[in-house]
């Protein structure tokens, strides 16, 4: 049977908030046909609930407070990002990451000519090749393609590295996908399908290695309960460490 009428994708409620150590803490609740709750901090700093549409509030604001700890993490380090990086504007001159190190972007306009427009790195720099007349935002859409380009090459080769070293006794390595998340480095469906992040290739390999064995440890452990962590601890003893660099990692 058809439904007479469809129900918007999701419903934006506006600002809740709750109170934690004296200071209030703003969230955006969002309710959608979702199964489960959801939370999340913005490169921006901005909270975003998302929950069930029948949850009750109570249920929710309850749900959202007792994240607080990790809430206010991840605001303190929207903030120090925010002091030790202004954001990319994909200049001539300016810095990119790739794999934790700071690599130089040098744009050669009319550099198209002999051959199509394009990125190349030589393990010292990034040159990117453009017709005399491109339009700036170019130079982001062709660095975006090479990123993702090396991303799935890049974090296939990880995953290998890591499976290796993994005890999945049984289970069959987990299918990758990259894609374009903003406030996740990671997730493990249910049915054992890995995605990544493609702004994970911009990240120092250790941090790349945590993501993946955090993921991996899923297949065992659904949740963030005490024996997952043990599993992660027991994988890569300075998860903390790797964890914190890649928080900072420049928006
Ligand atoms: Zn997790």
């Amino acid at each position: 049977m058809r439904r007479a009428a469809r129900r918007s994708a999701s419903e934006r409620l506006g600002a809740r908030s709750f109170h934690h150590d004296g200071r209030t803490v703003e969230f955006e609740l969002v309710r959608s046909d979702r199964r489960t709750l959801g939370l999340t901090v913005g490169r921006d700093g901005a909270v975003v609930a998302r929950a069930p549409r029948r949850a009750r509030e109570e249920d929710v604001v309850r749900w959202v407070a007792g994240h607080a700890d990790w809430i206010l993490r991840k605001q303190r380090n929207v903030a120090e990002r925010a002091v030790l990086t202004p954001p990319r504007r994909f200049l001539d001159g300016e810095l990119h990451l790739y794999l934790g190190r700071e690599y130089r972007l040098t744009i050669e306009r009319g550099g198209a000519e002999r051959g199509p427009e394009r990125v190349r790195f030589d393990g010292r720099e990034f040159r990117v090749a453009l017709d005399q007349d491109a339009p700036p935002e170019r130079v982001a859409q062709l660095m975006d393609a090479w990123y993702m380009r090396r991303a799935r090459t890049v974090l296939a080769e990880r995953l290998d590295a890591c499976w290796a070293s993994f005890p999945g006794d049984g289970l069959p390595k987990p299918a990758l996908r990259v894609k374009r998340m903003r406030s996740r480095w990671g997730s493990m469906s249910p049915a054992g399908a890995m995605s990544l992040r493609l702004d994970l290739v911009r990240a120092p390999v250790e941090c790349i290695d945590y993501v993946i064995l955090h993921e991996l440890c899923h297949l065992l452990h659904r949740g963030h309960g005490r024996e997952f962590w043990a599993m992660v601890g027991a994988l890569v003893p300075d998860w903390k460490d790797r964890r914190k660099r890649l928080e900072l990692l420049p928006a």
